[in-house]
């Protein structure tokens, strides 16, 4: 077996109907364009930090009044990825170690798909009180250039060279992650620069497209 271990993306790949999560909850939750896209060009100026991008995004909403119930609500209208069952299934059965590094939010990987299936997790963590208001959150130092960073991380848990790693994608967030990874698939992809830097692309919206690939 050539590669050891696969590693997912998760809006957008592992979930359909998603581009990020993000912009999904805030569409939901009516956070008005102007502000999310300033804070969008601070965090790419420099003028904040990934953490205080991920804290400005978590208090518009709060301070809008959504609980765990309301972005419970949004995130179960998701459907997974087409074949996402089946692959990692596959994926299991056959040996290969299975990880999410992603800049979504820990609470879609619980209510959607469950941590069972996977060796690694790296993404970004919301927290709620009982009531279910929203406390703050930890945000993952693995998102955009860094995700790379995070399979950096894995692979060395599991003593695994690169080369024996695939990473599947589909977005900008990517492009530096699928560019170390042994083979790299843009799937449902958004992006052309991944589209020109992965390995393989994959058009057709099946997630099970993949394991000819492996
Ligand atoms: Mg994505």
């Amino acid at each position: 077996m050539q590669y050891k271990l696969i590693c997912f993306d998760l809006d957008g790949t592992l979930v359909d109907d998603t581009v990020y999560i993000w912009k999904t909850l805030h569409d939901a939750f009516d956070v008005p364009e102007d502000l999310r896209r300033r804070h969008y060009e601070e965090y790419m100026n420099g003028r904040i930090t990934y953490a205080q991008w991920f804290e400005t995004d978590i208090d518009a909403w709060h301070e809008r009044g959504k609980r765990r119930d309301d972005l419970l609500a949004v995130i179960r209208q998701l459907p997974l990825m087409p074949g996402a069952i089946e692959t990692l299934d596959t994926l299991r059965q056959q040996g290969y170690k299975l990880a999410i590094v992603s800049g979504s939010l820990d609470i879609v990987i619980d209510t959607l798909l469950g941590t069972d299936h996977f060796d690694d997790v790296f993404v970004n963590h919301i927290f709620f009180d009982a009531a279910g208001n929203i406390t703050g959150g930890e945000p993952t130092p693995y998102d955009m250039e860094h995700k790379a960073t995070g399979l950096r991380v894995i692979a060395e848990r599991h003593s695994l060279q690169l080369e024996e790693c695939v990473f599947i994608g589909d977005n900008e967030n990517d492009v530096h992650i699928a560019g170390i990874a042994g083979l790299s698939v843009a799937f449902n992809s958004k992006s052309p620069r991944l589209d020109e830097i992965a390995d393989v692309v994959i058009e057709k919206k099946d997630l099970r497209e993949v394991l000819q690939y492996l």
